[in-house]
């Protein structure tokens, strides 16, 4: 079975920008009484974290829920003028995060109502968002839904043509057809939003080579419902689904080429949870989803990082590898980088911190063995504590660089070399770079569970400009510091990690690889070349 992603699938920039402003409301107002005009989303986890937030939810703007001195707080699909006004006048504030594509919709109908006759209104009736444009479009609006409706509009002078943001393109093709014989003129506006246009040309363009859609959404989301509808005209086989547990039973018989899609209020991580459930109902992926898994989430791939990093160290220090000492680094490691806490955390750190306490206390006696203790203490210590998760990637990044150069020169007994401030800068640059970038890749899940990453602190335009400046100061650093005699050659071997890491915020942007255990791979896997460099300089100093 073959399973594509849709490149535009889940949250488009007006849902995420009105949960965004949700959220910080009530950060801004931690007192008030906050209600939103409707569900923000149609996804039960995110209704769910608003709920323990406090933030309810109001269906009219005449429920008596709301009272004088509350805020309300306008759904991406926008509010007519009239309902804004009079929740104004009730005394309730309120908070518009209408999408600016749907204001700029208003915009439009607004200009429309002074020269136009009739503004047709093209879109589903019942959307929430049409009730905005016909209060902004006043007596001259008409709704016009299905071709019928179109063959019914009088014939008049001048006819406005506007469509719901979310709106079948072909649709609304076939409309503006039939209406060119309504009116002497005709103003038809594109007001479909880019999002809805690149979804549905995705889904035509997928249709051509797949047999079979799953759609990822909530029951009541219109786009969503609208994305499975353009499959189905396609002839290809749809399963609409809300939550990876809708996928146990399905017919896998007839799925040979799948594609996945999702509505524009579906979360990431809801998208995430289903492939990855689509991919072990798989018959032949069994295997290959346990070595997935056991690579995103063991602490293997930082650890090759920490034993690499150990070799530079004493490359750097002018001292030849010493495999006992290596080793101790690599175990040490493997005690306490794992990103997420697990149910074998505490066995694993027992069992590798053991084994790196034995061969340091073979190879360096009691000393070595303190030295080991010491260092696997802090990682328990910081995870006990309870810090805020952008604390946790600065501590972390502290017990790396101590691990894998601080600990590697203590256990050798050599001095520390000035360069080693080169070494130690690249070591926190990549560690917080992969911090930054799964971060980034989990931001809209970790604003919704109220987790404060080092992405989500710094902010997300600003993280990415960061990372892209940081690296590019550092690489130009590294890649001068051997012929300005600052360090050996070896300085090279850090040049294709950093390159790979800012590949990777690049694929972040893109949405190239959206699968996020995939992602986590491919971030944390560039640990991996640092141990490859290492044992290749081995190979030429032989
Ligand atoms: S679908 Fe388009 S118009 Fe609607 S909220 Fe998303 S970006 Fe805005």
């Amino acid at each position: 079975m073959k399973i594509t992603i849709a490149r535009h699938a889940g949250f488009c920039f007006g849902v995420r920008r009105a949960i965004d402003i949700t959220f910080k409301v009530r950060q801004n107002d931690p007192g008030k009484r906050i209600y939103t005009l409707g569900q923000i989303i149609h996804n039960p986890q995110v209704i769910d974290a608003l709920t323990k937030r406090g933030i309810g939810i109001v269906h009219d703007i005449d429920d008596p829920k709301l009272k004088p001195g509350d805020i309300a707080i306008v759904r991406a699909h926008g509010i007519s003028p009239d309902n804004k006004a009079a929740l104004t006048v009730r005394g309730v504030e309120v908070i518009d995060a209408a999408c600016p594509m749907v204001l700029k919709l208003h915009t439009v109908i607004k200009k429309a109502a002074k020269t136009a006759d009739l503004i047709a209104i093209v879109g589903d009736k019942d959307h929430p968002e049409m009730d905005a444009h016909m209060g902004v479009a006043g007596d001259k609006g008409i709704i016009i839904q299905t071709l019928d409706d179109a063959k019914k509009v009088p014939r008049v002078k001048r006819l406005a043509v506007v469509a719901q943001t979310t709106f079948d393109v072909a649709l609304y093709k076939e409309i503006i057809d039939i209406l060119r014989d309504k009116a002497d003129i005709l103003d038809v506006s594109d007001t479909i939003c880019r999002s809805t246009v690149d979804r549905q040309s995705e889904v035509r363009e997928l249709a051509k080579d797949h047999d079979t859609f799953i759609v990822i959404g909530g029951r009541t989301s219109a786009n969503t419902k609208r994305l499975a509808e353009i499959a189905a005209k396609e002839n290809r086989y749809v399963i609409k689904i809300e939550s990876p547990d809708q996928l146990e039973g399905i017919n896998r018989s007839r799925m040979n080429k799948v594609a996945v899609i999702a509505g524009a209020s579906t979360p990431h991580w809801v998208i995430e949870e289903c492939i990855d459930a689509l991919k072990s109902i798989h018959a032949s992926s069994g295997i290959e989803g346990i070595m997935l898994d056991t690579l995103a989430e063991s602490p293997l791939l930082p650890s090759l990082g920490c034993l690499g990093a150990a070799m530079v160290a004493l490359v750097f220090s002018g001292q030849a590898y010493r495999w006992d000492v290596l080793l101790a680094v690599f175990f040490l490691a493997f005690s306490s980088t794992a990103r997420t806490k697990r149910q074998r955390q505490w066995p694993t750190w027992a069992i590798s911190t053991g084994i790196a306490l034995s061969i340091s206390l073979l190879a360096n006696g009691f000393t070595g063995a303190l030295v080991i203790i010491g260092a696997s203490l802090l990682r328990p210590l910081l995870d006990v504590a309870g810090v805020q998760d952008y604390l946790k990637s600065l501590y972390g990044a502290a017990i790396f660089i101590l691990t894998c150069i601080v600990v590697p020169l203590i256990l050798t007994r050599t001095a520390v070399q000035p360069n080693i401030g080169l070494l130690t800068a690249y070591v926190a640059t990549h560690y917080l770079t992969v911090e930054i970038l799964l971060g980034l890749k989990n931001m809209e899940k970790d604003a919704i569970m109220g987790r404060m990453s080092l992405a989500r602190y710094i902010n997300e335009d600003k993280a990415t400009m960061l990372l892209e400046y940081t690296i590019m100061g550092l690489a130009l650093v590294l890649f001068l510091s051997f012929p300005l005699k600052a360090a050996p050659a070896i300085v090279y071997g850090l040049l294709p990690p950093l390159f790979f890491l800012a590949k990777g915020i690049d694929f972040y942007t893109e949405q190239t690889i959206f699968d996020n255990r995939m992602y986590t791979i491919y971030v944390m896997g560039l640990w991996a070349i640092v141990p490859a460099m290492g044992l290749l300089w081995m190979a030429t100093m032989m």
